[in-house]
């Protein structure tokens, strides 16, 4: 597992640790063993037909739909389309480097992919091929389109300890102030870095991790290097309290969008909703009929409606991410609310519900609130870069752009909802969830 995103890493950084390895021989007792099985075995049979894209392709099976509907973030979110898409698409890495199916532990969909890559970017295979994220941060965004090079690039960021959406949207912030001329090849000592330029992206890959040359500017991330570059670099920095954003285009997925800026860890996406799956009753929308949603939504709308569907889903993914478990797995296979609840059960032996496991998704984003209150954050931190407020430059949603105005009344329903009054827990709201010693001063 890799611990490179939302600040988990600089925390294991500040402390000099390298990494946590755990070796056990003996299996993990649970509360009722045969109906644990029998929910296994209802995972292994079924998860996987329900999620087949991924399985076949990995989550880069995502990549040709997402070009398509303009949410494939290019050239540091100007466009959300790439002309070269079906060269770095799940289906062209199948057909090039591709060599087999990889996966965590035990897990059915198998999402993982390890790839073969020759000279002069040999990848090692341990390694694994590139995610859809990562193909997205260092390839589109970055408009580079040679999936060898983006192997090569996931290798060296997960070798190195990086997260590769905070390195690739931090290079292409660096790609796009120097096409704007405010790096110059001094600045870069002699590098190209236009857009599109793959060695180069290696190259600064490995700047950022040793802290050499322009890469010492770069390794703390977009928000304090445009600190350091001056405010005109600042509307190239695309981040939300610190962490750059995921490649997840929030000008189409608007209640990604809000989900992004009330996230506790800054643009997160997995604690969040991906609005397209739920345009039309989708299996996933099918779902939330048992959460009274009854009803699809566009995938731009903002309604109070839009804003229950997010917390909805954000709850729960909050709370998988508490009991560790797998978002592709639990909501993509389809395993249900309530088959979910039950696994807890007979693997704890606690008699709970989804109701239950809902507040504890809710403590967790409001633990997560309060703590960066303590820390100095206010609700003007809960905002959007302003670029996603104009326009992409082209591509098939070339018209689209967040409305201001529109995004703050959204800001102020998510409030509502989650009892946050100015962005605020509220001492009821506390008091219900049961942590009011946690009240903020
Ligand atoms: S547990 Fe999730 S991330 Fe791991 S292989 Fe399975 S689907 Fe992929």
């Amino acid at each position: 597992a890799f611990a490179g995103r939302t600040g988990m890493g600089a925390v294991m950084g500040s402390k000099n640790l390298k990494a946590v390895a755990c070796r056990g021989h003996l299996r993990p007792r649970v509360a009722d063993p045969q109906a644990v099985a029998t929910i296994a075995r209802w995972i292994r049979d079924n998860t996987p037909a329900a999620n087949r894209a991924m399985k076949d392709y990995g989550t880069a099976s995502v990549v040709m739909s997402l070009n398509r509907q303009g949410g494939l973030p290019t050239r540091n979110f100007q466009m959300g389309s790439f002309d070269r898409a079906s060269k770095i698409s799940g289906q062209a890495m199948k057909e090039t480097i591709f060599t087999r199916r990889r996966g965590c532990f035990a897990c059915p969909v198998q999402c993982k992919r390890e790839v073969k890559v020759g000279e002069p970017y040999v990848v090692d295979a341990n390694y694994g091929g590139p995610e859809y994220e990562t193909i997205a941060a260092l390839g589109s965004n970055c408009e580079i389109d040679d999936l060898k090079i983006i192997a090569k690039g996931n290798e060296m960021a997960a070798a190195y300890g990086l997260d590769s959406i905070s390195c690739g949207n931090t290079i292409a912030f660096a790609m796009e102030c120097f096409e704007r001329g405010l790096l110059t090849l001094k600045d870069t000592g002699g590098l190209d870095l236009h857009f599109g330029n793959g060695p180069a992206m290696l190259r600064l890959i490995e700047q950022i991790a040793l802290r050499q040359g322009l890469g010492d500017l770069l390794a703390d991330g977009v928000a304090r290097a445009a600190k350091k570059l001056g405010p005109a670099s600042e509307e190239f920095a695309l981040h939300i309290k610190g962490l750059e954003i995921p490649m997840h285009e929030p000008r189409w997925k608007r209640g990604m969008g809000i989900g992004y800026i009330m996230s506790p860890t800054g643009a997160d996406h997995c604690h969040n909703m991906h609005d397209s799956s739920y345009v039309k009753m989708y299996p996933l929308m099918e779902e939330m009929k048992a959460l009274g949603i009854l009803e699809p939504l566009p995938v731009a709308d903002l309604s109070p409606a839009k804003i229950r569907l997010l917390i909805y889903n954000s709850l729960w993914m909050h709370f998988l991410n508490c009991a560790v478990c797998c978002y592709f797995v639990m909501v993509y296979g389809l395993v249900g609310f309530e088959r979910m609840a039950n696994l807890v059960s007979t693997v704890t032996g606690w008699n709970t519900s989804v109701f239950e496991l809902m507040k504890v998704g809710e403590r967790a984003a409001t633990l997560g609130r309060v703590f960066n209150l303590r820390e100095g954050f206010t609700s003007n931190d809960d905002n959007m870069p302003p670029r996603f407020f104009t326009p992409h430059t082209s591509g098939s949603i070339r018209q689209a752009a967040l409305n201001s105005e529109e995004f703050q009344k959204a800001k102020q329903i998510y409030y509502d909802m989650m009892g946050w009054p100015d962005g605020v827990p509220s001492t009821g709201k506390l008091g219900e969830l049961g942590i009011e010693w946690a009240m903020p001063n």
